[in-house]
């Protein structure tokens, strides 16, 4: 995971307030403030929508990701929450990206998040309404029985301890 110097880049190369060109007083990784000009700007975690598809009989529909990060690995569903939408409404819209299929929320499933990380996951289960396609951001689809989930190839560490917490045991 990123250190504390990697955590916000883009804070570590500001020197100069946007808003009125002076030296700019830094805190790293968290704001960027200006006396000259009371300019202030906050950095905060971005938060990302995702939903964990769930069958009747328990599996869990999984897809292995076409990019990076985690190219190659499984995880379920999602992406960050664009300015003007919901949580729900960006879950909804990364199921139809992904996996080009509706989905009909379910309860919120729990929020992720840990310092050393740049995103905040609020996840929640969901019921796919049709077949799931394969697209470029999902190569590979899956309805994994508990006792099938790829553990070892786990996209994420938020992945994995989402998934634990439905209540499935790590084979
Ligand atoms: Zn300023």
């Amino acid at each position: 995971m990123a250190a504390e110097p990697d955590l916000n880049p883009q804070l570590a190369r500001s020197r100069f307030c946007p808003a009125c060109g002076a030296e700019a007083q830094v805190d790293h990784p968290r704001s960027l403030s200006c006396e000259a000009c009371g300019f202030i700007a906050y950095s905060n975690p971005k938060p990302v929508a995702c939903v964990i598809p769930l069958e009747q009989d328990g599996s869990v529909w999984l897809l292995r990701r076409g990019f990076d990060p985690g190219a190659g690995l499984w995880t379920f569903p999602g992406g960050f929450v664009d300015l003007g939408e919901s949580a729900e409404q960006a879950a909804r819209r990364e199921v139809m990206e992904e996996l080009e299929v509706e989905v009909e929320l379910g309860p919120l499933h729990g929020v992720y998040s840990r310092p050393d990380d740049r995103i905040l996951l609020v996840v929640y289960t969901g019921r796919l309404l049709g077949e799931p396609s394969l697209t470029d951001e999902a190569v590979e689809v899956q309805a994994f029985a508990p006792a099938e989930i790829p553990w070892d190839e786990m996209a994420f560490w938020s992945t994995e301890v989402a998934l634990r917490d439905l209540g499935v045991e790590r084979g």
